[in-house]
């Protein structure tokens, strides 16, 4: 089964149009392509979220997507939605105006001690200054904070796909600010690892990294895949693309070595 869950489009913060992407999967052999707007987060002002308003049309357009093309590719609709405590919950409840066929939990933003929240993937330059300003400089702490929500997130929310695990190495080889072998590193991937195990949910190898150049891994890294492995979580490969050529970047790195499923909504 070649296919990809993880997609973003000019619905939110990606190049090309839903339509576009569909007939390049297609093209590619696709046997199925899910979409999955970033949505509602506590800020509804940011341009490409996709807020309560927008939510029913850009599922409108994917079911008839889904329609239009029934007979050469299965079309889902889904949605990546954050984890900011008490902002947004990537909670099946909050989305039931998009009836979604699976969500995908992300944390891109971490809460500050301070009630500030730092976002986790945006530039090197405005991690640097969130760490400063708002974790007094301590990028172990950030990042233990990180894991914390993430943790939080699979333990009380409702969702189906574990989203790019461990986001915070994003810019850690390029710009790198903490050691990825540190025992404290590697012990809250262990934590982490319980939690994904303890929540049922699937992971996925997230491969938008490569794509745009940041890492030549997936996230999670090999080392965590293999704390997740260990635990009997099941992986679902994923391309995080944010344009129609991008869809199967790296996959032919990543399908042979995990243990994976090929549809988006855990057992
Ligand atoms: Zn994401
Ligand atoms: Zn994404």
């Amino acid at each position: 089964m070649k296919t990809n869950y993880h997609t973003h489009t000019t619905w939110c913060d990606g190049k090309d149009a839903p339509e576009t992407v569909v007939m390049a999967a297609i093209d590619k052999g696709f046997d199925a392509i899910g979409f999955s707007s970033h949505a509602m987060l506590p800020e509804d002002d940011t341009p490409w979220v996709l807020t309560p308003e927008k939510a029913p049309r850009y599922a409108a357009e994917i079911r008839a997507l889904a329609k239009k093309y029934e007979d050469r590719i299965r079309v889902l609709c889904g949605v990546e939605a954050d984890y900011v405590p008490g902002g947004a919950t990537p909670d099946r409840g909050a989305y039931a105006a998009v009836a979604p066929d699976y969500i995908i939990g992300s944390v891109h933003f971490v809460a500050a001690p301070d009630g500030m929240r730092v976002c986790v993937d945006m530039s090197p330059e405005s991690l640097a200054d969130g760490i400063r300003d708002h974790f007094g400089g301590s990028a172990e702490a950030y990042v233990r904070a990180y894991f914390a929500q993430v943790r939080e997130m699979l333990l009380t929310c409702d969702f189906d796909i574990a989203g790019h695990l461990d986001l915070v190495r994003k810019f850690n080889v390029r710009h790198p600010y903490f050691d990825e072998s540190a025992p404290w590193y590697l012990a809250e991937l262990d934590r982490t690892a319980d939690a994904v195990a303890a929540s049922g949910k699937i992971a996925e190898v997230n491969t938008g990294a490569i794509s745009r150049g940041w890492l030549d891994d997936a996230y999670p890294s090999a080392a965590f895949r293999e704390r997740l492995r260990a635990r009997g979580v099941m992986f679902i490969l994923s391309a995080d693309a944010h344009a129609a050529d991008a869809i199967d970047c790296a996959f032919d790195r990543f399908g042979d070595c995990e243990t994976f499923v090929s549809a988006p909504v855990r057992k």
